[in-house]
């Protein structure tokens, strides 16, 4: 392995090793304490921060092929600052994975207020590969980043990770990270071969926390963006919008499920009726056209549901406007184009329902809209009416409940009269 010693000797500097286990990390590490201690006698220290050892012959950087170099212990902030006197210039440190954030903030402080060099070791991920420790905080942090990679114990390729091993067993996610061990108890692995059970169904809390974590970052420069734009009236950027909230409902109901321990689905079905509760109840919006040919003869539809006449119509989707549905259904219906749009008015079909079952139906405001056509033959669309065909005005058909208002009032419209709001 090659290294820019330029680059990691210089000062005011933070350096980071990493990689899984048996990558080399530690005899990088040795190499560049030599070559410090070549010309810079004296003004270096050595840490390790590996818990587990405790006797004093055994504190030092050790390679997995034996190589050793003496250390000094670090836990805390306090077993740094005892040796950063004037003349020091280098602090490098071993198995930085198990100091906490405050020692590696700590640190960032005093390569600035001190002019010394920090380079550190350590793994990049346990064995689960979840980052490990405080590394991460230590690649935002860092100047330099040196990754190693070893080589996969199964098929010689480049490896990346860390392998538990249990015997024949695959190790589970749930299992403690902290196991200090060698070759006993780890070795390398590549993307392929690395084994771990229990991931993708039951996430440990640590992973739950760093969905959550990435998600509430995300939702929080969607936030930013949104209030950036908030006050345009442009409808191209309102329409990013919609869609920047859309994406936050997602992620924040991901992140609810996480916190609660249900399916995702669950929440959006929660929120669902949870949100049909909380919004103000209005009544339904359909739309109908009354369309006329040449002869003042008014095109109607039979129903299938109650096998009445009617003027074709339907629910209002939510993607187009008022005239738009209630042109589209006299097309989708009777194959007939309009022309000429009038508005005809607003019809509270509650009034118009006769029977006592229908008074508790949903209510609904049918917005009618009148005009012409030149089509002679309506072709009806049997997947929604039984028939289509133009009747004269004084010889209509069994209509439906309230129709007849609107037929006549349509006529009229037709003819220069105002819309009708009954
Ligand atoms: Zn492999």
């Amino acid at each position: 392995m090659q290294i820019d010693d330029q680059k990691i000797l210089k000062p005011n500097n933070l350096t980071l090793i990493t990689g899984c286990m048996f990558s080399g990390k530690t005899t990088l590490l040795i190499q560049i304490i030599n070559e410090i201690a070549k010309y810079s006698r004296e003004k270096y220290e050595v840490f390790t921060a590996n818990p587990t050892l405790v006797s004093k012959e055994d504190i030092c950087l050790q390679t997995h092929g034996g190589v050793t170099f003496p250390a000094k212990t670090v836990v805390n902030i306090e077993d740094i600052q005892q040796y950063l006197h004037k003349d020091i210039e280098y602090l490098i440190i071993d198995e930085v994975q198990f100091l906490s954030h405050a020692v590696i903030e700590y640190l960032v402080d005093q390569i600035q207020k001190q002019d010394i060099s920090v380079i550190v070791g350590g793994l990049s991920l346990d064995f689960r590969k979840l980052p490990f420790g405080s590394v991460h905080l230590l690649s935002a942090r860092a100047d330099v980043i040196v990754k190693l990679q070893a080589r996969c114990s199964i098929c010689n390729g480049p490896a990346h990770f860390t392998q538990r091993i249990s015997g024949d067993r695959i190790p589970n996610i749930h299992e403690p990270v902290l196991d200090v061990g060698g070759v006993d108890k780890y070795t390398a692995r590549c993307y392929k071969h690395h084994q771990i059970s229990g991931l993708s169904h039951d996430k440990n809390a640590s992973e739950k926390k760093i969905e959550v974590i990435d998600h509430l970052i995300s939702i929080r420069s969607i936030a930013k963006t949104a209030m950036n734009y908030g006050a345009s009236q442009d409808p191209h950027k309102l329409l990013y919008e919609l869609e920047r909230y859309s994406y936050i409902y997602k992620l924040v109901n991901e992140c609810l499920s996480q916190v609660v321990s249900i399916d995702s689905e669950t929440v959006f079905e929660l929120d669902e009726q949870l949100s049909f509760d909380d919004t103000y109840v209005t009544p339904k919006i359909a739309t109908a056209y009354a369309v006329y040919d040449d002869l003042d003869r008014v095109l109607l539809v039979k129903r299938k549901d109650l096998n009445v006449w009617a003027l074709p119509g339907g629910w209002a989707d939510v993607d187009t406007n008022a005239i738009g549905n209630a042109v589209r259904e006299l097309s989708q219906e009777t194959g007939v184009n309009a022309l000429q749009h009038r508005f005809v008015g607003v019809f509270d079909v509650r009034k118009y329902q006769l029977s006592e079952s229908h008074r508790d139906a949903t209510p609904i405001y049918l917005l009618v809209f009148c005009g012409r056509t030149t089509s002679i033959e309506p072709i009806p669309n049997y997947s929604e009416v039984s028939n289509a065909r133009f009747f004269s005005l004084d010889s209509l058909p069994k209509l439906s409940a309230g129709v007849q208002i609107q037929i006549v009032h349509s006529y009229k419209v037709l003819n220069g009269e105002y819309a009708l709001f009954d």
